[in-house]
């Protein structure tokens, strides 16, 4: 065995690279990390919308000790409370050792993704086939929408105000539905659009049915029965759809990817790969120093506005309320405050490798993925998390073992995106960007790696449970 070189020796002590995880995991912590992720799978499949998501974590926290935050009431260290915003959102928080003048330690993530929500008035036939009309929720790629299979989730309130819980198509023997698309013998204009263009927006119309109402002559007749199926399954007539919120998403489950079974492919892990992590790391967290606060926001991909998103007061009035329980302010709490936006980050793919700089890039299994910034053009519209705030989660992070990265998301004026980190850091709060890195995000099927899912619960529970 040779030994290192003078070079080599101060090259180590000087340069920054990240590694594999798996070169600085422990013994047996690449086990645990694939143990973790079975649980992650299942919450994949359980929870393909934000409303599924905050069931899912509302039973798991109730389970673990938590109960809904009463703002009139005294709460010692270590308890545990929740917050339900409107069905759609959550804050889990375990109240700390320390006053909250010394600020929260918040991390949040969203549970939101892309999907086909179905239009007010979705149901129609034409040419004997009886259609949905949707109108897309988030950022898709439209021909990755079409002939996939897909599944129905949602609420339907009735005329009575009696509401009905649809889940179809996720089952076994359950029906699917699909969005057609051309095919490749009568697809020429088709295919030479441009590929953001080659399905149009109005054209993601999924089909539903095909047979027609018994044998009388009349218009829509395929179109009533399938109302007529739904009349007698759910209990509603069509105008029950203006009072309903119904998303397809990919029917398909949550599967391994590769012969070594590293990663894990699934409709979406943007953001279930962050809220997961923490909302486990939140509960693992038993006596912490500091009260911490792990919110599931919804609404962050359609830029966080409405009542159940970030941009809205809910977080703040939450910071208020658990504040006034020990007779502070919530401005008071929230300047001491310091917070994980827990949002994925694009991947390095070696397929398309010219959208990233490969120096800023992020790489699965190198861990979670610091973004100091996110933005587009010259960093507009994001949070630029500060050097002191930077050193201080990368001293925490190292402290833990804790596998890291750092990752812009793409080169300079190659496109761009956000998160939730701005509309945290605008309450004044110490904010910056921690994610797991993605392939193909957005995509109905992403990959994550699963060393990097266990490293965003590592991180985050060190996060939560720091004692300075
Ligand atoms: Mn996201
Ligand atoms: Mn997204």
């Amino acid at each position: 065995m040779s030994e290192k070189t003078q070079a080599e020796l101060l090259k180590e002590e000087l340069f920054y690279s990240a590694q594999h995880a798996s070169y600085t995991c422990d013994d047996g912590e690449i086990a645990v990390a694939d143990d973790f992720c079975e649980g992650y799978k299942d919450f994949l499949n359980s929870c393909k919308t934000e409303r599924e998501a905050v069931v899912y974590v509302k039973e798991l926290a109730e389970k673990n000790g938590y109960i809904p935050f009463d703002p009139k009431a005294y709460y010692a260290a270590g308890d545990k409370v929740y917050a339900d915003i409107r069905s759609k959102a959550l804050i889990l928080c375990t109240f700390g050792k320390k006053s909250l003048e010394n600020g929260a330690k918040i991390v949040a993530s969203h549970i939101d993704s892309p999907r086909l929500d179905l239009k007010p008035n979705p149901l129609y036939e034409d040419s004997q086939l009886a259609l949905f009309k949707t109108h897309y929720y988030g950022g898709i790629k439209k021909y990755q929408w079409t002939a996939t299979p897909l599944a129905l989730h949602g609420v339907i309130y009735r005329r009575d105000g009696s509401c009905v819980n649809v889940c179809i198509g996720e089952d076994e023997g359950d029906p699917q539905f699909v969005v057609t698309d051309l095919l490749p013998h009568l697809d020429k204009k088709q295919a030479n659009r441009p590929l953001g263009e080659a399905i149009e927006g109005e054209n993601l119309n999924i089909l539903i049915g095909s047979r027609p109402f018994g044998k009388d002559e009349g218009s829509e007749m395929v179109k009533l029965n399938i109302m007529k199926i739904l009349n007698e399954k759910y209990g509603i007539v069509e105008s029950d759809f203006l009072s309903a919120e119904l998303e397809a998403v990919p029917a398909y489950k949550a599967s391994d990817i590769g012969f070594d079974r590293s990663m894990i492919g699934s409709y979406g892990h943007d953001d279930r790969v962050c809220a997961y992590p923490s909302v486990m790391a939140e509960i693992d967290t038993v006596m912490p120093e500091f009260t911490s606060v792990t919110v599931i926001t919804d609404k962050e991909e359609t830029g966080s506005d409405g009542n159940t998103g970030l941009h809205s007061a809910f977080l703040k009035h939450f910071i208020a309320d658990i504040a006034r329980t020990q007779g502070l302010e919530g401005r008071d709490v929230l300047r001491a405050s310091e917070c994980l936006s827990a949002d994925v980050n694009a991947g390095f793919d070696p397929t398309y490798p010219s959208v990233h700089d490969k120096l800023n890039a992020a790489y699965l299994n190198k861990g979670i993925v610091v973004t100091k910034y996110t933005g587009s053009r010259g960093k507009s519209g994001t949070n630029d998390a500060s050097a002191e705030f930077m050193s201080k989660v990368r001293t925490v992070f190292d402290n833990a073992a804790v596998s890291w990265q750092t990752g812009e998301l793409g080169k300079v004026d190659e496109g761009g995106g956000g998160t939730v980190a701005k509309y945290v850091a605008n309450l004044g709060v110490e904010v910056v960007d921690v994610g797991v890195p993605v392939l193909s995000m957005h995509a109905p099927f992403e990959v994550v790696s699963k060393l990097d899912v266990y490293m965003a619960y590592k991180g985050f529970k060190a996060f939560l449970e720091q004692s300075n």
